[in-house]
């Protein structure tokens, strides 16, 4: 890297040393500075300017092939090399965990700062292979005193012997192939069978032996004991063929509207959420390494309070009170069915192909109406989802995973029903064939899906302003600190998509943020696009030129996740900010 100084370890230690109790801001020196040890060397690429500065201090580590090779084996398509990125980052934050002191000075400093990495698997620009070496990016905060000085001491034990562990751990790690290969193959088999849904007419599948629930409504990891491993009936099941892992039975989604009813507890909800998440690959142990979702699933829910900025919802919503125009719908604080419907327009404008929908987080006069109801209040605004759910399949090809336990009303409209009974899944499409069900309702008009909406100059303004203090940062995307993952600051806006559960990790959020961010300084955001349009172009810019396209010219380096356009899509109109015209019909 050009303007970058080498020094040799030992030139460092001194250097080190000789700042011993200067003030905080001498690390600032090491900016640019890369340091030759006998197996790596590494390179400070962003000094923090004080102890608890967020983002702390970036280095680069970086592995000569020569002694830290990586399996050809583990690099052969990209489905590998990112399993097997995937190992190396976990691998160098295990690491950490089992060597790093951690907290050694003031306000956090004199630590490492991993990303907590998910159960999923995701590509991300932390670390890099190439033929010459393996780099991996990684965050410290450089310990400093309570008085703001540097504290060489520290800073030493951190970099000639923790850090020396950590790597050796590393190599070992990936020496030990068995486990690199596992990974491997798993997220292999994952991504190859994804692409293969389509052609067996399915778009999800779940295998047997699964372990579907989670340790708790907390946590992501698997549940340890009393755990029912998936098993399908023989005459639902499906065998699929995994590249790696041979034939394997399980349940197949089959596209069109599938049921999944079931009693209280019976595992509908955990079902459907691990198709949720069935659109990543998943760490080996987790129990969902074979759940498969396809790569345009969304789950949606309602979300009552978000904000709308005129988006078409006629096809669910008809005119509402105070005249606001469902055909151009703006609310600062939309209702359940209001958000709902939004939510699956918009993912519909973004390409989704299966639509999972639990009764237990809709909205459930968006869900359905009974016929009582249908007499007694006949100019119900709201056309449910119960009335579109066959024209979605029918005139959109998109699909529907919808739990309804409460009510048989969805029975009449299924191409397939799926009972949970003590969590194991029993096909019950021949009985509920037989029942007499109730008449469906023919929806009252045609669903439209079309956006008018072209977003206006100016939308994105990263620049944050406190007026009181006089303070203004020309450039704001960071965590919310104290908050959830899911809700970053961009500019004077939140980015909050708490309910967006395809989002899995902190560093997607940081990648919504800089996407809007390179809208801006691509010019894309001044052309007058849709948001679903806008999105597909970033997602394409992505895709070509990787994540760290993203990495905004003369800040401190940023980490990335990949994230899908259904999400990119769904923050940009979620944002409290965003402003639309509408074109001319
Ligand atoms: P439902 O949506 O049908 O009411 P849930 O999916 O919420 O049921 O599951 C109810 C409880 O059962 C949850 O605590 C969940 O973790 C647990 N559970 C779900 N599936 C299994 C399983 N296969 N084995 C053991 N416990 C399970
Ligand atoms: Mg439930």
């Amino acid at each position: 890297m050009s303007g970058h100084k080498t020094m040799k370890a030992v030139d460092f230690l001194d250097l080190l040393r000789g700042m011993d109790n200067h003030a905080y801001g001498s690390y600032r020196r090491l900016k640019n500075t890369c340091i030759a040890f006998d197996d790596f060397h590494f390179c400070f690429r962003h000094i923090q300017g004080s102890p608890g500065a967020m983002p702390a201090s970036v280095c680069e580590i970086n592995l000569p092939a020569s002694n830290f090779p990586i399996p050809i084996r583990a690099r052969s398509n990209d489905a590998r090399s990112m399993a097997a990125a995937d190992f190396v980052l976990r691998s160098f934050t295990r690491g950490v965990k089992a060597v790093a002191h951690q907290n050694r000075g003031v306000d956090g400093s004199g630590s490492y700062q991993c990303s907590r990495m998910p159960q999923q698997i995701l590509e991300r620009n932390a670390v890099i292979f190439s033929a010459a070496e393996t780099s991996i990016l990684f965050r410290v905060s450089l310990p400093g005193s309570r008085s703001k000085q540097v504290l060489a001491g520290e800073a030493e034990a951190m970099f000639f012997r923790e850090l020396v562990d950590i790597v050796q751990r590393v190599k070992d790690d990936v020496g030990d192939c068995q486990r690199l290969r596992s990974q491997c193959e798993l997220v292999e088999d994952m991504l190859h069978v994804q692409d293969q849904l389509e052609e067996h007419g399915l778009v999800a599948f779940i295998a047997d032996g699964s372990n579907l629930p989670r340790a708790s409504g907390v946590s992501d990891k698997p549940a340890r004991r009393g755990v029912v491993p998936f098993r399908t009936p023989e005459e639902a099941s499906v065998v699929l063929d995994f590249p790696n892992a041979g034939k394997v039975s399980g349940l197949g989604i089959h596209k069109g509207v599938t049921v999944v009813i079931g009693g209280g507890f019976h595992g509908k909800s955990t079902l459907l959420n691990a198709l949720g998440r069935g659109i990543y690959p998943h760490v080996a142990g987790d129990g969902r390494e074979r759940v498969v979702s396809s790569k345009r699933a969304m789950m949606v829910c309602a979300e009552d309070g978000r904000s709308i900025k005129g988006l078409d919802i006629s096809s669910f919503i008809g005119t509402l009170p105070e005249k606001a125009d469902p055909r151009r719908l703006f609310s600062k604080n939309a209702s359940g069915s209001t958000s709902e419907a939004a939510a699956i327009v918009e993912s519909m404008l973004a390409g989704a192909d299966l639509l999972l929908i639990d009764e237990d987080s809709s909205a459930t006069n968006f869900l359905m109406r009974d016929r009582h109801m249908r007499k007694l209040i006949p100019d119900d605004p709201i056309t449910p989802l119960l009335d579109r759910v066959r024209q979605l399949y029918e005139d959109h090809r998109v699909s529907t995973l919808i739990i309804a336990g409460g009510s048989s009303d969805y029975l009449g409209v299924a191409d397939h029903v799926i009972a949970m009974r003590d969590y194991l899944p029993v096909d019950m499409t021949a009985e509920a064939r037989d029942l007499d069900l109730p008449r469906t309702h023919p929806p009252a008009g045609p669903l439209t899906l079309s956006d008018r909406r072209q977003m206006l100059p100016g939308n994105f303004d990263p620049c944050y302003i406190n007026a009181r203090m006089n303070k203004q940062v020309p450039i704001r995307i960071k965590a919310l600190r104290g908050q959830e993952f899911e809700i970053i600051e961009y500019g004077m806006d939140l980015i909050d998509v708490r309910s967006l559960k395809g989002i899995v990790d902190a560093d997607q959020m940081l990648t919504i943020g800089h996407c809007l961010l390179l809208a801006r300084r691509l010019e894309l955001a001044a052309k007058g696009l849709a948001p679903s349009v806008l999105a597909r172009e970033l997602i394409d810019v992505l895709r070509e030129k990787g994540l760290d396209v993203l990495q905004p010219p003369q800040s401190p380096p940023v980490f990335f996740a990949a994230i899908r356009l259904l999400e990119l899509a769904g923050a940009i109109n979620r944002l409290r900010s965003l402003a639309v015209q509408l074109a001319e019909q």
